[in-house]
């Protein structure tokens, strides 16, 4: 250890962590948006397919009218036409004809998300096992400033860096991941969330959380805390917002133009002891048979059964536009009554 480490170590473990006992009108709001990220889990496949697409299509205009034409082309491509592996009620595999890979794509985000899922979970079951740590979904909110997207990250990965070198952090927390979520207000400033799933050593009072990341903040302790039952379920929420639709109702021309500026800034990454945990983690046979139909059903062709109901799958071609109204049969029909329809 060098003595400037050393220093910052002897300083943070001076810093006695505050107890805050009050809960502000600010941590009411957040509990709230929990909640509404929950439902919109619940909508139907269909409905989530076809604001998709009308996110698409608002991408496509928005970077038409700021001449970007080339960027409209490979949004309005990507996906544009399917190959859908089926057995008429369920869907195996979608393989689409091209993926533009922009970082506002709602169904490169889809894909996006589902390579983290398959890379990470079997790492933290791992992780889990071997090191008898609990994990926890841990959302962690700043102050909002007039600021840019940019000025807004930073200032909450600045945040974490600092939360993250005190004492109280190293002695709860033995790694996890983090992720970083944008939304606006109806005035036009950046609410950045962080969320972390984070495996806890050990059981703590939130209200010393509070305090420390008050302390690493210097004006925020709003946070949330909840346990993650079903690691799989948690680190498909946490991924989601990486890969979250925007809300195209405030998503304008300027904020295209301010996203196409900052190309390379990371959304999700992995800290602490899962971090150097993931450079040597190789999932063995076991680890990569998860269980998860997402992962399955990549060695899935047309005539094998269908992981879900047994039926044969089949291999329909459709557009991109025709997926919610297929889903939308898949929702409602009984098994092997929807192709007839599609072939
Ligand atoms: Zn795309
Ligand atoms: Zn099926």
């Amino acid at each position: 250890m060098n003595q400037l480490t050393l220093a910052t170590d002897l300083i943070s473990r001076e810093i006695q962590p505050v107890k805050i006992k009050s809960k502000t009108a600010q941590s009411a709001y957040l509990d709230k948006r929990v909640t509404k990220s929950q439902r919109e889990n619940k909508r139907a496949r269909s409905q989530r397919a076809r604001e998709r697409l009308r996110t698409k299509e608002h991408l496509v205009r928005l970077a038409v009218g700021l001449g970007e034409v080339e960027l409209a082309e490979k949004i309005d491509r990507c996906h544009s036409r399917l190959s859908v592996l089926t057995c008429g009620r369920h869907i195996a595999r979608i393989i689409p004809n091209f993926t533009c890979e922009f970082r506002l794509c709602p169904d490169c985000g889809r894909r996006r998300s589902r390579r983290l899922q398959n890379k990470y979970l079997p790492a933290m079951r791992a992780f889990m096992l071997h090191n008898k740590v609990t994990p926890v979904h841990l959302v962690l909110t700043q102050t909002h400033r007039k600021e840019n997207r940019k000025q807004s990250a930073k200032r909450i990965k600045d945040s974490l860096t600092r939360l993250q070198r005190r004492g109280f952090w190293k002695e709860y927390f033995k790694g996890g991941t983090w992720s970083l979520e944008f939304t606006k207000d109806k005035n036009g400033l950046h609410h950045t969330h962080l969320h972390i799933i984070g495996f806890r050593r050990r059981f703590f009072d939130i209200e010393l959380l509070r305090g420390e990341w008050l302390a690493a903040t210097g004006d925020s302790h709003v946070l949330n805390l909840k346990p993650i039952v079903d690691i799989a379920a948690g680190l498909r929420e946490v991924v989601k917002y990486v890969s979250k639709p925007l809300d195209i109702r405030r998503f304008g021309a300027a904020d295209l133009k301010e996203i196409l500026g900052l190309k390379n800034m990371r959304m999700f990454g992995t800290f602490g002891e899962f971090r150097e945990f993931c450079t040597d983690f190789e999932p063995s046979d076991n680890d990569a048979a998860v269980g998860d139909l997402e992962s399955l059903a990549r060695d899935l062709v047309e005539g094998c059964a269908c992981p879900q109901c047994n039926e044969p799958l089949f291999d329909l071609r459709m557009s991109g536009k025709e997926l919610p109204q297929f889903y939308e049969q898949t929702e409602s029909s009984p098994p092997g009554k929807v192709g007839t329809k599609w072939n």
